[in-house]
């Protein structure tokens, strides 16, 4: 297989259609030897039923669908674990990402880019969108070890290795914008005309947009736990800076009356950086309850794949055996 395009779907009946007839016509001028793996994330509208028609209408479309919504994260990876393309394109199925790009970027990657990534132009979005994602993008790379840059979505062209170092990162929390980055290999990125979606609605409100800035931040490393520590530090300078310089004035002064002021004050700021530092830890300490549960990312309710087709299936860890049993 040369070629194989991941698009996850989710309550997608409006688009879906049209985005199968669009890839279909481009990916033909490119070549027969093509596979478009539709994920659906659990949609409860018609998008499943309009997929399988799809995939009855043609051998190359193939349909994983999943038993509830796992979210995009869990869609790309499930895409990514069935496909078997040589080269890799994920892509929404809105039609906001122009599938005429696949071509130039197949031709990057056959010239030995390992990630061809398509970065769009903030053309027609809200200046208030615009503003916000500027500033996260500057706080986000501050505050991990990745690069992250604006415009650089999930649309992008892997091959082989890049996809199987993907699968081999089997952490439960996956923040694919930070993966992609960590994986590094040799990236070439291509710019376009950013788009509307085409038809449906967007699945993002503030709220889950928040939790997804906030997942970016910290799945990445640990440096706001040690910015934790740094706060704590300081305050505790300053404290005690306060403390001697009252030392010497009741030496001095003798003792004068008790500040109310100081006491409230000191009281609340202590009482802040305690709180969100132990929500800093909280945070990671929820991460880390749900990586070592082991739980599977997705189930699939239904597929037209053969079985056990599946890739970076998770290895069994056995314990090691101890020198002890082994003289035995
Ligand atoms: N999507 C998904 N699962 C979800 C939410 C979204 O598979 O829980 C898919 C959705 O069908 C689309 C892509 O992710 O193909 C991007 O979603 P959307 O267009 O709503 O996001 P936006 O482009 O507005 O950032
Ligand atoms: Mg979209």
């Amino acid at each position: 297989m040369m070629l194989s395009v991941v698009v996850p779907c989710y309550n997608e009946e409006k688009v879906i259609e049209m985005t199968c007839g669009e890839l279909l016509k481009n990916l033909k001028e490119i070549t027969d030897d093509f596979e478009i793996i539709f994920v659906n994330d659990g949609s409860s509208d018609k998008t499943i039923y309009i997929l399988k028609a799809l995939a009855e209408s043609d051998g190359r479309i193939k349909y994983i669908s999943f038993s509830r919504n796992f979210g995009k994260e869990a869609a790309m990876l499930a895409g990514l674990k069935f496909s078997s393309g040589e080269y890799t394109v994920i892509m929404d199925a809105d039609l906001q990402h122009p599938p005429e790009l696949i071509a130039e970027m197949l031709n990057y990657a056959q010239s030995g880019y390992d990630q061809v990534i398509a970065r769009r132009n903030r053309k027609g979005d809200s200046a208030g969108n615009t503003f916000f994602a500027k500033m996260y993008y500057r706080i986000v790379n501050r505050l991990t070890d990745v690069e992250l840059i604006d415009g650089v979505g999930d649309f992008r062209m892997l091959s082989r290795k890049a996809v199987d170092a993907l699968l081999s990162l089997d952490e439960y929390n996956r923040f694919s914008k930070g993966l992609f980055s960590w994986i590094g290999f040799k990236e070439k990125i291509i710019n376009y005309e950013n788009r509307q979606r085409a038809a449906g609605k967007t699945k993002w409100n503030f709220r889950a947009l928040l939790r997804y800035g906030i997942d970016g931040v910290l799945s990445f490393n640990n440096k706001p736990l040690r910015y934790c520590f740094v706060l704590g530090a300081i305050a505790m300078g300053i404290s005690f800076g306060y403390l001697i310089w009252l030392l010497l004035s009741i030496a001095f002064e003798g003792i004068d009356q008790p500040g109310y002021f100081t006491t409230i004050f000191t009281i609340s700021l202590f009482g802040g950086i305690q709180l969100i530092s132990i929500g800093v830890i909280g945070e990671y300490i929820g991460r880390i309850y749900y990586e070592v549960k082991h739980r599977p990312h997705f189930l699939v309710d239904e597929t037209n794949f053969k079985e056990n087709h599946q890739r970076g299936r998770r290895r069994i860890r056995r314990p090691r055996q101890c020198s002890d049993d082994i003289e035995e």
